[in-house]
Formats: structure tokens, sequence, C-alpha cells
């Protein structure tokens, strides 16, 4: 039986390298599939994971190497490598942005006078829907609600990065904080 492991490799990084470029596009790697096939760039590398069953985020490796060294759960395929389970987390990720709105978001968020994390407004969302743990992805959804929230001006952050994997360019938060921007009485 043929095995489609692939193995991801870093090239030599550039020192002024995009940091975009290098974190989601997926740039300054090699890829190998051990039967051999040639893998000349990430798009040939995804397109043979997604022919073999793996998933195309991580490669089937179930883990995702943002910058040499640090590695995560691939949060594409829920860190099984399996492109069936990616297709599904990625239907779930739709419905998700159909049930959980902004203002849904915004109605909860108007509960917190002071300073709330990420995951307490998930856990509101998830009480105020009803879905169980695990049922669709919330963390991911309500993040990018609060973050649109703090860029129109309505939340500020509090947080400072967890992680910072190049610099400030590239940081990465676990359950940040923010607080609601009180408007300015007069
Ligand atoms: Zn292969
Ligand atoms: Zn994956």
């Amino acid at each position: 039986m043929t095995t489609h492991t692939i193995t991801t490799q870093w090239d030599e990084i550039p020192e002024h390298a995009d940091d975009l470029a290098l974190v989601e596009g997926h740039a300054f790697r090699t890829f190998r599939c051990a039967c051999g096939a040639s893998l000349p760039d990430r798009a040939a590398a995804e397109l043979h994971a997604s022919e073999t069953g793996q998933c195309t985020a991580c490669l089937g490796s179930a883990d995702e190497e943002l910058v040499p060294g640090f590695v995560r759960r691939c949060p594409a395929c829920a860190a099984t490598g399996r492109r069936g389970v990616q297709l599904v987390w990625e239907v779930a990720h739709g419905e998700a942005e159909q049930v959980i709105t902004l203002d849904l978001v915004r109605g909860l968020v108007a509960g917190f006078p002071g300073p709330f994390r990420l995951s307490e407004i998930a856990d509101a969302t998830r009480l105020a829907l009803g879905l169980r743990l695990g049922r669709l992805p919330v963390g991911p959804r309500v993040r990018d609600l609060l973050r649109e929230m703090e860029a129109t001006g309505e939340l500020v952050m509090l947080s400072a990065p967890d992680e910072m994997l190049r610099g400030p360019a590239v940081v990465l938060y676990r359950d940040p904080q923010w607080q609601r921007v009180s408007p300015v009485s007069s």
C-alpha cells in the first residue's frame, strides 16, 4: 500500500521576508510526498492532499507550523488531518456565519459593562443559541465579529499578544480581552 505522508520543509527565510506570504501564503516551504509524487509548489501539495483524502490546510499532518518552530493544531480539520472532517468543518463555519450575527454578538457584549474575554462572549453565544460545545466553530466566528467591532471603533482591545512570532507583525492572542468604547458624554 502506498502511503501519502506529505512533509514540509522550510527553505531559507530571508531576513526581510513578507510576513503575510510566510504565514498565510505558505511561502518559503518545500513539499514532498512519501509516494514520490512531484509537488513543486503549495498548490500541487494541496491538490495531492485532496486527492489522497487529506486536509488541504495541514496536508494531513494535523499540525500547522506557522513559522519555523511554532506548531499548532490544524484548525481546518479539527486536528484530524482528514479531508472529510475538513469539509464537514467548512460547512459548519458557513453555518456559524449564518446563525452568529453581528447584532447577536453586539447584544451580548452590551451585557458586559467592563472588560470581557473572547471565551466569555463565546460561552454567552452558545448559551443564547442553545449550542453544545463543539457543535459549531463558535470561537472563531465570535472572534471575527469582535475584531470587526474593534475595527469600527466600538471596542478596544486590552490584551497584549501572547506570542510574537515574527516581531510585532505576526502575533497570536489566546483569549484576548476587549472593552466597549463608551460614547463621550457632553
Ligand atoms: Zn503521495
Ligand atoms: Zn488539517
